[in-house]
């Protein structure tokens, strides 16, 4: 059976980006007679704002969309991420880092798919865990984890790739868990057979598809897909004039009409898909 989910995250209101997000997520389920499960990553506690969650939860209701079981919080989930992180732990593969943004940025040379590659100061060295990151050392991991592959249902068989990003965090200074770590954890946990988001996360992947190896997790799908974005290329932002849902729930706009005319990719003047991931 097909389960999708539509995880957003509580650190700012939803826009038409998520709402298409939603909607793919939630009619590939219903299309295939299966569940769709809705998940809140709330676990940034510097940038996760609880009244957020309602007014998402509004958003979807008024696109018309329906979810199946309780809603997920990752805050109620944390020893989980914990334990996995102590197994690969005892698997050698974490080590403790203590660098700043600031250090990281005067010392590192390479752009990886998600920005600065950590360069791996703290690898290998003696360093206090109290207060520490935890980061995968990624050669290690890759050489123990072998040959990867995973495939997406639009973009077709991947090799997977995680190098790139190099030692990332699993777990972080100011939060339990990192992204790659919680969000692969809890798709395995929930069950979910065809991982739906958007393009820009498709780099990711190849780092989940890495954890789901070492953690013996069992091996979604995945479907990336397009993003809506500004004509320049850049995603949807509030600050450069695009309006949450909120706002245009609240100015009485017909949610359901919108996502009708999301499905049939009618789009908002001005905007466009992209499989690009600026
Ligand atoms: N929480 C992420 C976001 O809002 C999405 C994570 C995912 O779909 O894997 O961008």
């Amino acid at each position: 059976m097909i389960r999708t989910r539509f995880a957003p995250s509580p650190n700012g209101s939803l826009h038409l980006g998520h709402a298409l997000s939603a909607i793919t997520a939630h009619d590939l389920a219903r299309a295939g007679g299966g569940e769709f499960l809705l998940r809140i990553e709330d676990i940034d506690g510097t940038r996760s704002r609880p009244e957020l969650v309602e007014e998402a939860l509004q958003d979807l209701v008024w696109l018309g969309l329906t979810w199946d079981g309780p809603v997920v919080f990752q805050s109620q989930r944390l020893a989980s991420y914990g334990a996995a992180a102590e197994r690969l732990k005892a698997m050698g593969l974490l080590y403790p880092c203590q660098c700043t943004r600031a250090q990281i940025a005067a010392a590192a040379t390479l752009q990886g798919p998600d920005g600065l590659v950590y360069p791996g100061t703290c690898r290998g060295q003696d360093v206090p865990p109290d207060g520490a990151a935890w980061r995968l050392d990624m050669q290690a991991a890759v050489a123990l984890a072998g040959p990867l592959v995973w495939e997406d249902a639009l973009a077709g068989p991947q090799t997977a790739n995680p190098a790139p990003f190099g030692d990332v965090v699993l777990l972080r200074k100011e939060a339990p868990a990192s992204y790659h770590l919680a969000a692969t954890l809890d798709d395995a946990a929930d069950g979910i057979t065809l991982v739906t988001r958007g393009a820009d996360l498709f780099h990711a992947s190849h780092v989940h598809r890495l954890l789901q190896a070492l953690l013996g997790l069992p091996v979604p799908r995945w479907h990336h897909h397009a993003l809506l974005v500004e004509p320049d290329g850049r995603k949807l932002a509030k600050r450069r004039g695009s309006p949450s849902l909120a706002d245009r729930r609240r100015a009485g706009e017909d949610g359901r009409a919108l996502a009708a005319a999301l499905r049939d990719r009618r789009l908002p003047a001005g905007l466009c898909l992209s499989m690009g991931v600026g």
